[in-house]
């Protein structure tokens, strides 16, 4: 197969697709690897580390003139898409739920898209799973930002000029992103306290030391496939309740609530961000899902009655390297499950294909 990988041009995006080390691997394994000039650079990767992995280093035009298959990691724009020549497949993030203009593009392109966020969570796909690699990484990230933006330190100092005590951290979502930022936050010495909706992910907090935030009527919230898919609105007032004596507290809060590919749940009111401490911080993980918090906006900070409020659409593109590293092996680990003979495969029976083929022969799938 010869795939391709192009200089990622979504703002704030310095990831790149493929690293040099995973370039190597494919091309062993007798695939080409086109790739233009510049691509690797945001992340740390120079032209001539991929020429050293047998990859050719061109042109944006050589690459997308000599390809078959794509390996992309920001969401293609419909700008993107138009250059896109028919009959190409394109692996990226999609999100087909939240960008169907982009779906429709990837159709009436006649570009194949495999969305890598719809990897299936079934053991067979663990390696592809690019929102458990990315995700991760965001979460130690989301702590290290809140912990820049705050006034006081995180672990508990006794001094000869008096104790501080230890900074409250309140961390909303416990799945991949909230569980990191819950061991980051612990190392660095916080007292963090946990909301989720999901009643397993109680022993999942305590067994990283952190103190589970208890709601009734948890047993209503319908789980499809690893994600919150239905929560009744009392569950969610029920939840709002228990958790605002925390906030009132906190110093930093950590926002990461996902439902199934659709719109974040708002979690913290303007009225609750009124409640806060002068001072504290909030960094809202879902602002490209719309956000936990009804004040953030994506990838901006505002401040509210001395609240700062740190919208945070991309953390793990701000660690490039590890993140483009990790990406790399998710996409070459797909690429290994899904290839034949010089594309991707379109075989739908094949429950990865299915799950993840947006647009097939100009029609949209998914
Ligand atoms: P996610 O990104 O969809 O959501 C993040 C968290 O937000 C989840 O824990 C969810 O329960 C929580 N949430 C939703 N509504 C909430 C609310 N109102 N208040 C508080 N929290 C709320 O989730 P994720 O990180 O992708 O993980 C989801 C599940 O999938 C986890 O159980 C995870 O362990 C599992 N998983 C499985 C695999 C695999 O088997 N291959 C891989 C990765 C993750």
């Amino acid at each position: 197969m010869i795939i391709g990988v192009l200089r990622e041009t979504h703002p704030g995006e310095q990831r790149v697709a493929l690293v040099p080390s995973v370039c190597l691997q494919l091309t062993n394994k007798g695939h080409s690897i086109h790739i233009e000039q510049g691509a690797g650079l945001a992340a740390g990767f120079a032209d001539a580390a991929y020429e050293q992995a047998g990859a050719v280093v061109t042109t944006k035009q050589s690459v997308l003139a000599a390809v078959n298959v794509l390996a992309h990691v920001a969401v293609p724009s419909p700008e993107e898409i138009a250059e896109y020549p028919p009959g190409m497949s394109v692996i990226s993030y999609v999100y087909p739920r939240r960008n169907p203009h982009v779906v429709q593009a990837l159709a009436n392109a006649r570009v194949n898209g495999y969305a890598l966020d719809a990897v299936p969570r079934i053991t067979r796909a663990q390696s592809m799973d690019v929102l458990s690699s990315q995700n991760n990484l965001a979460g130690y990230k989301a702590v290290i930002v809140g912990a820049n933006a705050l006034g006081r330190v995180f672990p508990l100092m006794m001094t000869a000029a008096g104790t501080v005590t230890p900074a409250k951290v309140l961390i909303y979502g416990a799945g991949v992103a909230g569980l990191q930022a819950i061991a980051t936050a612990k190392r660095l010495g916080a007292r963090v306290e946990v909301s989720d909706i999901r009643p397993e992910t109680k022993e999942q907090v305590e067994s990283l030391g952190a103190k589970f935030i208890t709601v009734d009527g948890l047993h209503d919230v319908t789980v499809e496939g690893g994600y919150v898919a239905a929560v009744r609105p009392e569950v969610l007032e029920r939840q709002k309740a228990a958790v605002e004596r925390v906030l009132a507290e906190a110093d930093l809060v950590i926002t990461t609530a996902l439902v199934a590919g659709g719109t974040a749940p708002v979690l913290i009111s303007v009225d609750q961000v009124a409640l806060m401490k002068r001072g504290s911080v909030i960094v809202d993980m879902a602002t490209d899902a719309g956000g936990n918090c009804a004040l953030s906006v994506a990838d901006a900070t505002v401040e509210h009655n001395g609240v700062t409020i740190i919208g945070s659409s991309n953390l793990a593109s701000t660690v490039p390297t590890h993140a483009s590293e990790l990406y790399a092996k998710n996409m070459a680990a797909f690429i290994a499950a899904t290839a034949s003979e010089t594309t991707i495969s379109t075989d739908v029976a094949d429950e990865i294909v299915s799950a993840t083929l947006v647009t097939l022969n100009g029609e949209v799938r998914l």
